[in-house]
């Protein structure tokens, strides 16, 4: 039951920390000790490590979002021309 209890307020703990510690925010960053805390839990706790992976995953897809590619406004002029003549030419 303690236990139990004990380590319902650590999820909660590490909840709180977790973005923090993946994002290794300057402006909020966690103490050696609360880094130590927050590793130690996230190796034994299997709904904290699923959080921090999901975490992960966001901060990497939008990581990749924010990097991604302006399009071509003339490739994409060219790309409607050539479905234009497609569609032209199966009408005919
Ligand atoms: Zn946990």
């Amino acid at each position: 039951m303690i236990a139990s209890l004990r380590r319902m307020v650590t999820c909660h703990w590490s909840a709180r920390r977790i973005e923090r510690y993946l994002d290794n925010d300057p402006s909020a960053p966690l103490t050696l000790s609360e880094v130590r805390r927050l590793e130690e839990h996230l190796a034994v706790c299997e709904k904290c490590a699923h959080v921090g992976a999901d975490q992960r995953a966001l901060s990497r897809a939008l990581s990749l979002w924010s990097q991604r590619r302006l399009v071509d406004e003339a490739a994409l002029a060219r790309m409607h021309d050539a479905l234009n003549r497609v569609i032209a030419e199966g009408d005919r």
